[in-house]
């Protein structure tokens, strides 16, 4: 179970403080695929990163497996954070001179174990790398990286899975792609929680909650 109670963040800016997240509370169970919607500068990526542990919020909690996860000390939130959460990015963030099992072995990459190779090797099948496995980010498609990434972020079979517009970059064929991957990831029993300004990545979730545009008070 992932919850996010009355949380609210700003940013200080030029023109005055941007208020991100207003009071938000959001609820995401195990088997749950939950969409946040809103348009750009909405307050989407900031939510992910306050959910995620990697940004405190100014206000409100987030419970995550039981921890409230801004008490825990930084270096225990860190653990938590590796050990339950996996994150997708719409931009990939790949490592530029590891290959693509390398890359999904990155989490683990100092000491990596027959079991998590088992598991990568496992993931690049069912995603259909097996004729990318030996290369670099730079020889891949965007569908092929973000295929990539989501076995990077789901190596460790995370309890949580956040993804940050993962389809953004993608035609309809990949989206459909890392959608239905992404679905059956929850529906295995795990909590889903992906942002989004599309419909088409919205229409999969069990539930869309809409975020309003962000308020600039001087
Ligand atoms: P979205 O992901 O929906 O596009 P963001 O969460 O990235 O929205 O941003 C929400 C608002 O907060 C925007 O107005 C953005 O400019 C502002 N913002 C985001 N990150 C920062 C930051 N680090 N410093 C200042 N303002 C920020
Ligand atoms: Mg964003």
């Amino acid at each position: 179970m992932l919850e996010i109670q009355n949380i609210t963040k700003s940013y200080p800016g030029p023109r005055g403080v941007v208020r991100a997240l207003d009071g938000i509370s959001l609820r995401v169970g195990p088997g749950e695929f939950v969409a946040v919607r809103g348009p750009s500068g909405s307050g989407k990526t900031t939510l992910l990163l306050v959910a995620g542990g990697m940004l405190h919020p100014d206000e409100g909690r987030v419970l995550a497996a039981g921890h409230d996860v801004y008490r825990l000390p930084s270096e225990a939130r860190s653990r938590l954070r590796a050990r339950a959460i996996g994150f997708v990015f719409q931009q990939f963030h790949l490592i530029p001179y590891l290959t693509v099992f390398e890359n999904i072995l990155a989490p683990v990459l100092a000491q990596p174990n027959s079991g998590a190779r088992m598991r990568a090797q496992d993931l690049i099948a069912r995603l259909g790398l097996e004729q990318r496995r030996d290369h670099r980010p730079s020889e891949l498609s965007s569908g092929e990286r973000q295929r990539c990434a989501l076995a990077r972020a789901l190596l460790h079979k995370p309890g949580f899975v956040l993804a940050d517009e993962p389809t953004g970059n993608l035609d309809d064929h990949n989206g459909a792609i890392v959608l239905d991957f992404l679905s059956e990831y929850a529906a295995s029993g795990r909590a889903l929680l992906l942002v989004t300004h599309e419909a088409r990545a919205a229409e999969r979730a069990h539930r869309v909650v809409q975020l309003e545009a962000v308020v600039r008070t001087p």
